[in-house]
């Protein structure tokens, strides 16, 4: 079996449940409540069909999942990729429910995915998917019931061709419904690089309670998206070294030094990383062992397991994608005294602005750069030492420590308001 096979066999659906019953156990959470937080509240599949641009029609299946509701409007991301199952969207709406109340913002859990390669699509062809998909989820989203944002290959175009879908729908303009638009469309400022800065906030906390000297400290980064490349920019901000990054096509390595700007130009030029002048090329896999300080997987799930958490040499593994870890490989990197910062916190950044933009669309308003960053940054450090106390408190990683903050505050949540009817 390949890497890939081994990690495609991983269902992350199974992996999200196991995280919960673990902090479920260690909370001993009423078993009636147990029940209610295991599984989605809703889950819908959609089958939609698209002319493409020869004139044939192709029908696209999608989701949309909401996990919890019990805090507010589900919020949460929308994928296209050619491997989004209904597991995996369930997985991450439950991610979702815990993120939002890790960093105590006012939202329940969804997310929702597509199975395409949008890569393989013309933009008329994405345009048209996108907005069929947006009317066959409009049974769910709204500005407050449920409110998507952009997640691995979907960006602030795709949430502009929504907000317009639905718009046009009820017939007049409806900002709040996604987050991540275009700021002349109501998107804020701050909110393409919120994943990124939140990560990195959560990274310099890291070093200073590890005594750790960002300056000298060298990082790998896998997936050079919208999170990785901006982290990568980030980090490198704080002086450290960006000695690898990849993207789904391979990874380069240069143990001196990667020049971040002058990869993200090329990356731009030729659609990889691959390539890059004066690095050497290194696979995916190897790039999550090659000799660092800090790792930040931001690709996909799945990509630290039981096969190569003992090869990890990285002293603190910070989790911008969702799900990159599985529960043996968290307790192997425990054992092993690496710093795991969990995605549900790590990651968080992005819903957080997410949520600034919607409270400005709500509020007919628009912020500063500066405001959103500052107040990004007080939820993120809040948040990081909250979680970071519980950890030296109950003696567990920062997950199970997350878990036990996010848990207990949904569950409260749901005890308070009761079962209806
Ligand atoms: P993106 O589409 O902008 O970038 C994804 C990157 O990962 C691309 O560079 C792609 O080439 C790379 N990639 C894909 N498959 C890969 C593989 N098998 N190996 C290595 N690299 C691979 O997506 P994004 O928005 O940056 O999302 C990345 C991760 O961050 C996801 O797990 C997502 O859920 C998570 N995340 C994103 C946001 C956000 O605001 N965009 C917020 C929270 C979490």
């Amino acid at each position: 079996m390949t890497t890939e096979q081994a990690t495609a066999a991983i269902n992350p659906w199974h992996v999200a449940q196991r995280q919960f019953d673990l902090a479920a156990e260690k909370l001993n959470l009423d078993p009636g409540l147990r029940q209610v937080l295991r599984e989605p509240r809703r889950e819908l599949t959609v089958h939609f069909p698209v002319k493409l641009d020869d004139g044939t029609v192709k029908v696209f299946t999608g989701y949309r999942v909401q996990h919890n509701l019990g805090r507010g409007p589900a919020k949460g991301g929308i994928r296209y990729h050619q491997d989004v199952s209904l597991d995996e969207v369930k997985a991450l709406s439950m991610w979702m429910t815990w993120k939002c109340a890790v960093v105590g913002i006012p939202y329940g859990g969804g997310k929702g995915g597509v199975i395409v390669d949008p890569k393989k699509l013309s933009q008329r062809e994405l345009e048209g998917l996108t907005r069929r998909y947006a009317t066959e989820i409009s049974v769910l989203i709204g500005p407050e019931k449920d409110i998507p944002a952009p997640d691995v290959n979907t960006n602030s175009q795709t949430m502009a061709w929504i907000m317009d879908t639905y718009s046009m729908h009820v017939g007049y303009t409806v900002p709040g419904v996604v987050t991540g638009k275009p700021i002349s469309l109501g998107g804020s400022e701050g909110r393409n690089e919120a994943t990124a800065r939140g990560a990195v906030f959560c990274i310099v906390e890291a070093a200073q309670h590890l005594g750790m000297d960002l300056k000298s400290a060298r990082v790998a980064v896998q997936g050079f998206g919208n999170a990785g490349s901006i982290a990568a920019t980030l980090i490198a901000e704080q002086g450290a070294t960006v000695v690898a990054v990849s993207d789904s096509s391979g990874g380069i390595h240069n143990a001196k030094g990667l020049d971040v700007a002058r990869v993200i130009a090329w990356k731009a030029e030729h659609g990889t990383v691959v390539g890059f002048p004066g690095a050497q090329s290194i696979s995916n896999p190897a790039l999550l062992e090659v000799d660092c300080d800090i790792l930040i997987p931001a690709a996909l799930e799945n990509q630290i397991s039981a096969r190569n958490a003992a090869n990890i040499k990285a002293k603190i593994v910070a989790e911008a994608a969702n799900g990159p870890t599985t529960p043996e490989a968290d307790d192997i990197l425990f054992e092993r005294g690496v710093f795991l910062i969990p995605d549900i916190l790590c990651n968080a950044g992005g819903v957080t602005v997410s949520y600034f933009e919607w409270v400005q669309d709500l509020n007919r308003d628009q912020w500063s750069e500066g405001y959103v960053n500052s107040k990004l940054k007080e939820i993120m450090v809040r948040s990081f030492k909250e979680v970071l106390t519980m950890s030296l408190r109950e003696s567990v990683n920062m997950r199970m420590a997350a878990y036990l903050l996010a848990v207990d505050r949904v569950a409260s949540a749901t005890a308070l308001r009761g079962l209806y009817p």
